[in-house]
């Protein structure tokens, strides 16, 4: 059986989970933290980067320090998971749903305009597949409007949009670093902080609403609750594992983007004979292989399809079932002008195989599965 996913393992991940143990320091911020921290905003020129336990928790801890309240509006794509509209609806927000684009998945910029109203806080956009939104446009838009910018990288570590790392551009960048994402500590994620007027305030916020961090500097000679907060820090053990793989991180890009390239080139006389449709990454974007999806005819195909590559050993999976027609996303939010693309797009797509390590043969045996489908069973 080919999986869907493997973590990936990369060779240092059980020396520093060691390490860690040795440096008798488990809890929070020790220094496999501090080095994830540093390495993030070196690499990605961010002035200041938190890891957190999850993305879940970095798009929380952004709503936190938006002050997302009861009767705020946040824009988002319905093309997600969960996490991204519960962050915001957890503090009170009506989410506002927005149509993708079928080209890219990703919210269609064009269309968030007309959503806009005075009750408008933020736009969450999603760089699905770890490719990136049109953020220029976004951007201009928020400024013109005075919203705030949240990017759910997730899927987007080590992607660009016109040479600027995803994360980086709104006011706040979230990472996951789930075991189902290209680098992982199990379950993880990170905050980026773009907007330095909330650096402060996110130390505060992370640690149970304390300012413990200053009086471990020694700024203040006790530390007490100064404002509301969360546990939003993980364990060094998990850092330990994710500073080994962000060592290797280029490896990891590198290998996906191969695999993806290899996917792409195998399956483009399908797409020639419009059996299939393969992913479409604008000229703007640096994506960084993080999925490998095509689209089939239709939800009935797709499940067929699923099927015939479960029956030879290949795992196969569709992905989100728009958030605004499921049933938490009915209660908390609405659809704001026609679903053209959501609905229809996401019933069309399944995501192939893809993770660090997975082989040219795979790929090959994989995509000759493909072929043999739509030479047999669909016809
Ligand atoms: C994986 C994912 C999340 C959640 O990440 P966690 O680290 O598991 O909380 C949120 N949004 C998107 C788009 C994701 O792909």
């Amino acid at each position: 059986m080919i999986p869907f996913n493997q973590p990936a393992v990369t060779g240092n991940e059980e020396a520093y989970l060691i390490q860690a143990v040795r440096n008798r320091k488990i809890s929070g911020d020790g220094r496999f933290t501090q080095l994830c921290h540093q390495w993030i905003e070196k690499t990605f020129q961010c002035p200041k980067a938190l890891l957190t336990p999850s993305c879940t928790h970095a798009l929380e801890m952004s709503a936190v320090l938006m002050d997302i309240s009861l009767g705020d509006e946040v824009i988002m794509p319905s093309y997600t998971f969960s996490s991204t509209a519960n962050a915001f609806a957890l503090h009170g927000a009506k989410i506002v749903f927005v149509d993708i684009r079928p080209d890219t998945m990703n919210i269609d910029e064009r269309l968030i305009e007309q959503a806009i109203n005075p009750k408008t806080k933020a736009i969450v956009v999603v760089h699905y597949a770890g490719v990136a939104c049109e953020m220029d446009a976004i951007m201009d838009l928020a400024e013109r409007y005075g919203l705030f910018v949240v990017e759910d990288a997730a899927q987007g570590v080590m992607s660009k949009y016109k040479g600027r790392p995803l994360g980086t551009i709104g006011h706040f960048g979230c990472y996951s670093f789930h075991e189902t994402k290209n680098y992982t500590s199990g379950e993880g994620g990170a905050l980026l902080i773009n907007d330095r007027r909330f650096a402060e305030r996110a130390e505060v916020v992370r640690e149970k609403g304390t300012n413990r961090k200053q009086f471990l500097q020694g700024q203040v000679d006790k530390y007490s609750w100064v404002d509301i907060g969360s546990s939003f820090l993980p364990s060094e053990l998990n850092a330990a594992y994710l500073y080994a793989q962000f060592e290797k991180s280029e490896e990891i890009n590198a290998d996906r983007l191969s695999s993806w390239d290899f996917y792409y080139s195998e399956l483009s006389a399908l797409e020639k004979a419009e059996k299939i449709k393969r992913p479409f990454i604008p000229e703007d974007c640096q994506h960084n292989g993080h999925m490998f999806y095509i689209k089939v005819n239709d939800i009935k195909e797709r499940s067929d399809f699923i099927d015939y590559l479960k029956n030879n050993g290949v795992m196969a999976v569709f992905h989100y079932v728009p958030l605004h027609s499921s049933k938490a996303g009915q209660k908390v939010g609405t659809f704001f002008g026609k679903d053209q693309y959501t609905t229809r797009e996401s019933e069309r797509l399944v995501r192939l195989p893809m993770f660090y390590g997975l082989t040219k043969d795979s790929i090959k045996y994989i995509t000759e599965c493909i072929k043999s489908f739509y030479e047999t069973a669909a016809g």
